[in-house]
């Protein structure tokens, strides 16, 4: 079937139903956080905790986070000779989320060789085109290594309050383990999604079985390891998965082949695409990793992910296939025809065609004709995150397992003993969450810390109205304090270890010319924050995220939060249109809409 074939206007209409059946009035406000009882899902199964002193002392850069965000910052920094840096994190080692995601059939969805940071800085080549989660672990720790990050880094360390110590132009860092330590600089990579939520179900608390969230895997309960060992323990266990996004498409496979009886509790289907995994070819990865390879690959993925008119394409995956679909429509149109409209009406074609080839291998796959009717999504590819996986949908094959649909409404309640979904309770064992993170919510809320900056102003109160900041990265009120992530610089949907890249370059060359010209601060003017919030919200066709999408956090859960929600956006123009602004920002040396300050008393 061609796209010609395809009735569009009930294909609209249907997206429309599918989605008005998910919106709900209180969007974030659905879920909850894991405290009281469920706190204990929050515990390091991985790494005991070690008795130290409290530090005191005063470092160069403290950098909050030790997963990519501070990886990247934490690498660059040293690159330009800032040895004096402290990473602090609440893990055990460095990792961030992959030091507490280690459900089994942990991979990568974005190809390794654009997703593994500081590959060729350290030169490790990817054992796999999606690597499995402990070679990224270790990736990690080679990048804390390589880089001598270890040295000074605290571990299990959560930061609780971080205060602007105005006369001393220095920021005041205190943490849970009774540290009260100075740094010049403090690089905050807190990550986009690292604060466990739970579905707000009625019940929930009464639950007697075990339970726990994916991301901290209870393999003392379920048998198997982070490696892919099969779950041994759960031959005799009825269990319930609920969620089936990107998290669960990886472990359902898993917990088929090993339960009993495996119940998937579905609000929304994941599209899922074909993986195509393959072991990395030794020689071919000589070929391409020539100086400077992993910086095109990123600018190539990221201008075919994102913007779909790069002449070739070499990750060639499911995440570039939407724009290579749009491209090659795109050329079929004559340059005088290129409207805006005949553009948006080929990306929809592309989009209506790619999805309609997802809904058909649903179909190719699973036998139970009821079950593929339920694994179809019914919306645009880039409205929720796509999945790819080449054993999720074939896991609906095997005895024992058994999707139950909730038709958009979510599970009823949850009983002592099992789940209710429209008056069926479904007893279980074992109840695993693989319920997502905080998105959207306040930013100090998920950072675990308020910030004081200048004249006693807390980042909460700057930020009432929405975030506000110079190229999603500086602060003005807040001086020396750097944000390493994607929101107001490239945007969330963008390859994510893209804009840490750019960040932890941007940061690294900010912190050297302060500390070269012995400037005791540097913070952006109210003036330029303002011009660059103004231009991000002068971007009109918000394809991504948008409210006409079935709800999630690409969209805020399906809420216009006004102004807001309307501020967490990336560049107008795309995201590889901020990364050229940001290289040429860096490399011009004016660090335009930056006050660099002298010590104070200095002439
Ligand atoms: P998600 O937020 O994507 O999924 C949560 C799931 O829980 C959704 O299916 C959601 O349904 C469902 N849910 C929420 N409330 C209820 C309810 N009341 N009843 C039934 N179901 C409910 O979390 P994930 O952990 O899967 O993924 C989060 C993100 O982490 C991904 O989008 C991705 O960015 C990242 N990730 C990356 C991976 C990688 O790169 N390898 C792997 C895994 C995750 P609904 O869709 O209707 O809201």
């Amino acid at each position: 079937m061609t796209v010609a074939d395809l009735d569009k206007d009930a294909l609209r209409r249907k997206y429309r139903e599918e989605r008005d059946k998910r919106l709900r009035p209180d969007g974030n406000d659905q879920y909850l956080r894991l405290t009281g009882r469920f706190a204990r899902y929050l515990d390091d199964p991985y790494t005991p905790v070690t008795e130290r002193a409290p530090k005191t002392d005063h470092v160069t850069v403290a950098v909050i986070g030790g997963g990519f965000a501070g990886l990247l910052t934490g690498a660059r920094l040293k690159e330009a000779g800032i040895d004096d840096v402290r990473v602090i994190d609440k893990a055990g080692d460095f990792g961030g989320t992959w030091y507490w995601n280690r459900y089994p059939g942990a991979q990568c969805d974005t190809a390794s060789f654009v997703y593994m940071p500081l590959l060729e800085e350290t030169g490790h080549m990817p054992t796999e085109k999606y690597a499995h989660a402990p070679e990224i672990l270790e990736h990690c720790r080679r990048i804390g290594k390589h880089f001598g990050l270890y040295d000074n880094a605290l571990f299990h360390t959560e930061v609780v309050d971080l205060t602007w110590d105005e006369t001393r132009s220095r920021w005041l860092i205190r943490t849970g383990r009774g540290d009260a330590f100075t740094a010049q600089f403090v690089a905050m990579g807190i990550g986009p999604l690292h604060v466990p939520k739970l579905p707000g179900i009625p019940g929930i608390d009464d639950f007697r079985g075990h339970s726990f969230h994916t991301s901290r895997w209870d393999y003392a309960y379920t048998g198997g390891d982070p490696s892919g060992a099969p779950l041994d323990r759960l031959g005799d266990k009825r269990v319930a998965i609920i969620g089936t996004g990107a998290t669960a498409v990886q472990c359902v496979p898993h917990l088929a082949r090993s339960c009993a009886e495996l119940y998937v509790f579905q609000r929304t289907p994941s599209s899922v695409d074909v993986r195509d995994n393959r072991p990395t070819d030794p020689g071919w990865f000589a070929s391409i990793a020539t100086p400077g390879w992993q910086q095109r690959w990123l600018e190539n993925f990221t201008a075919n992910q994102t913007g779909g008119l790069a002449e070739e394409d070499l990750v060639m995956d499911g995440w570039t296939d939407l724009a290579r679909r749009f491209r090659a429509r795109l050329g079929a149109l004559p340059p005088e025809e290129r409207t805006q409209e005949r553009m948006l009406a080929a990306f929809e074609d592309a989009d209506f065609e790619k999805m309609e080839e997802i809904r058909a291998r649903v179909d190719a796959v699973v036998r139970d004709p009821e079950t593929a009717r339920g694994l179809k999504a019914w919306y645009r590819q880039l409205c929720k995150r796509p999945c790819f996986h080449d054993e999720y949908l074939q896991s609906y094959n095997l005895p024992g397992v058994h999707l139950v649909d909730t038709d958009g409404k979510g599970v009823e309640r949850i009983t002592e003993t099992g789940v209710v979904v429209a008056g069926k309770e479904y007893a279980v064992d074992c109840v695993i969450y693989a319920s997502g993170f905080e998105v959207g919510t306040d930013y100090h809320r998920r950072a675990g810390y308020d910030l004081t900056g200048r004249g006693g102003t807390r980042l909460s109160e700057h930020w009432a109205e929405g975030m506000r900041t110079l190229h999603g990265i500086h602060v003005h009120g807040f001086p020396n304090v750097f944000l390493v992530q994607p929101t107001q610089g490239a945007n969330l949907i963008s390859n994510i270890p893209h804009n840490l890249t750019e960040a932890g370059r941007t940061i690294a060359v900010t912190v050297r010319h302060a500390l070269d010209h012995g400037y005791a601060e540097v913070e952006p003017t109210a003036r330029a924050e303002d011009a660059w919030v103004e231009f991000l919200l002068s971007g009109t066709a918000r394809l991504l995220g948008s409210a006409d999408c079935t709800p999630g956090y690409y969209n805020n859960e399906g809420r216009d939060a006004g102004r807001k929600s309307w501020v967490g956006v990336g560049h107008p123009h795309g995201a590889m249109a901020y990364f050229t602004h940001i290289a040429a920002w860096r490399d011009s040396g004016t660090f335009e809409g930056l006050e660099f300050r002298p010590p104070k008393g200095a002439a």
